[in-house]
């Protein structure tokens, strides 16, 4: 980074989480370093600085850490995209494909007016699933996708490739093999 950090030495990895076989990448090591959140925050930021936006959306539930802190920077309000029935006014969802099942996403349906400009927010994208179906949802609303930003990107699942295939610019700050 601009500060001089590794933020890749400050992400935990764990294996075997959340099933064998797995090496879950874990931002809470990140999140609670003061120099690490700072850095991550004005690494995500600093493409959109000066760009026409008018939200910033973050995906439950690190997205709304990442999400929230870069709507605050950006001088934007943020909108969370949610897991099913969190949330409490009226919503629009989006099925997507989990490995085993389908799950959902929702928005509040006025929380994004025609033509809204928005910037999304999450930790991590692996298969690009989760993006994939918050950007259907912020399109859904009528708004149009700035671009999508992660702190991970996972490029061996391909879901950075996948968002670009549908025309978002995506913005990641480190990877893992
Ligand atoms: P995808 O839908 O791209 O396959 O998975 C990305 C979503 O799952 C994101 O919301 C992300 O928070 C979560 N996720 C999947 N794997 C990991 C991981 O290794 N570490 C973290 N922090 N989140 C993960």
């Amino acid at each position: 980074t601009r500060a001089g950090l590794d933020l890749k030495a400050l992400i935990r990895t764990i294996p075997d989480y959340p099933k064998p076989g797995v090496l879950f990448r874990d931002v809470t090591t990140l999140l609670a370093n003061p120099a690490g959140l700072r850095a991550s925050i004005d690494e995500l930021i600093w493409p959109f600085l000066g760009a026409p936006l008018d939200h910033v959306a973050g995906i439950e539930a690190r997205g709304f850490i990442l999400g929230g802190a870069v709507a605050h920077e950006l001088g934007r309000g943020f909108v969370p995209i949610r897991k099913k029935g969190k949330l409490p006014y009226a919503t629009i969802g989006q099925d997507y494909e989990l490995e085993y099942g389908v799950d959902t996403v929702e928005i509040h349906a006025d929380a994004i007016g025609p033509g809204d400009k928005v910037l999304l927010v999450d930790d991590l994208v692996a298969t690009g699933g989760t993006a994939d179906a918050a950007i259907d949802l912020i399109r859904k609303s009528g708004g149009e996708v700035v671009a999508a930003c992660f702190v991970i990107d996972l490029p061996d699942l391909g879901g950075a490739e996948r968002l670009r295939r549908k025309g978002v610019t995506v913005h990641t700050l480190l990877a893992f093999e």
